[in-house]
């Protein structure tokens, strides 16, 4: 049973950003002095996320999304995971993380059952890497992407890709994939920056690929599966693949699969949306998990067109700029 949206589109993965904190600062995601952060009180409690997950779960939802924010910051965060996973409602509990807190926490991922994590690594460039995150840990990411591979995790490398910054690490990335059984997946910037910068010229979709086509021009696309964002490619001397994500361009909406519940309790239909409703003030209003329910039917009926469509009616007065570390990516 998966629940339709009003364009018969079926919404069953939810996106969970755990918290709005973050030990990097990425120039495409929130400022150099970081973003104001929320406080905890605002921030749903685990108790709470869990509830939420079951009345989704129940619903249909098969897939959630640990992100953030980094969420390995947040205390406990195995917990969450151990919670979730003792629901017996999720096929498929995945993480995004930046991968500098994680490599302690592998075996226990392992025992939870979670495999699958989107490791964020935009350049393999040491200098570049502290340019883009404003911090010096790009030898700890190597080391847990490497820690990641041994271990049989199923990894994808989430590279944003933009104009004049790490064009160049478009190939060297591609090479991972030759080497390792992995999926690198090149990211349109978006401009959810928390005000750092304007978006200048997207380095997009089209560009990306023709990159790689100097270098590999047998790509062959790979057929994708309802709900993917990547169009994905590969080769036969490939052990892993590759795939492009056109999020400023949005050429995936019509079959987009997901809701997102932000670091503060918002649940966005769409990436580009404004946030819908708070979910947070809502169950701490003392409802009930029916009327929980209820209101996600309701919710995913809001669900617009395509981002172009959302974005258009964002409310011009929101005053915090956002950023994709309450968001979630
Ligand atoms: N901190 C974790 C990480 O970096 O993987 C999880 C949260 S982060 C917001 C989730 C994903 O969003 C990352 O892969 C990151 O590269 C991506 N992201 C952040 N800001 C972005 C932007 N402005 N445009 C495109 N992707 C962005
Ligand atoms: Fe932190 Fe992830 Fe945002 Fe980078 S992209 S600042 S790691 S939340």
């Amino acid at each position: 049973m998966y629940l339709k949206d009003s364009f018969e589109r079926n919404i069953n993965y939810v996106r969970i950003a755990v918290t709005d904190r973050c030990n990097l600062r990425c120039f495409y995601c929130m400022p150099e002095k970081g973003i104001e952060y929320e406080p905890k009180s605002h921030l749903l409690s685990y108790e709470e996320i869990t509830r939420l997950l079951k009345i989704l779960g129940n619903l249909g939802f098969s897939k959630v999304r640990f992100t953030g924010g980094e969420p390995f910051l947040r205390k406990d965060f195995i917990k969450l995971l151990e919670n979730t996973a003792a629901l017996n409602l999720f096929e498929n509990i995945h993480i995004t993380s930046n991968g500098t807190l994680l490599e302690k926490y592998l075996s226990k991922l392992k025992k939870i059952g979670v495999s699958k994590i989107n490791l964020s690594l935009d350049t393999l460039d040491k200098e570049r890497f502290r340019k883009i995150t404003r911090r010096d840990d790009f030898f700890k990411v190597m080391q847990t992407f490497h820690q990641l591979i041994q271990e049989s995790f199923n990894v994808k490398v989430n590279a944003v890709i933009m104009h004049g910054v790490n064009t160049e690490d478009i190939l060297p990335l591609a090479e991972l994939a030759v080497k390792y059984p992995v999926s690198i997946r090149y990211i349109e910037e978006m401009p959810f920056n928390g005000g750092a910068k304007e978006n200048n010229k997207i380095f997009n979709h089209k560009d990306i690929l023709q990159i790689l086509k100097t270098m590999y021009p047998g790509l062959s696309k790979i057929e994708g599966k309802h709900g993917d964002t990547a169009s994905e490619y590969t080769l036969p001397e490939f052990k892993g693949k590759i795939g492009i994500i056109p999020a400023f361009s949005r050429t995936f909406c019509n079959t987009c699969n997901r809701l997102r519940i932000t670091a503060n309790g918002d649940i966005k239909t769409c990436l580009y949306d404004n946030g819908v409703f708070s979910i947070r003030d809502f169950i701490r209003s003392g409802v009930t998990d029916e009327q929980i329910k209820v209101k996600f039917k309701e919710l995913i009926q809001l669900k617009p067109k395509d981002g172009f469509e959302a974005s258009k009616s964002k409310n011009k007065q929101i005053i915090r700029s956002e950023s994709m570390s309450s968001i979630g990516g």
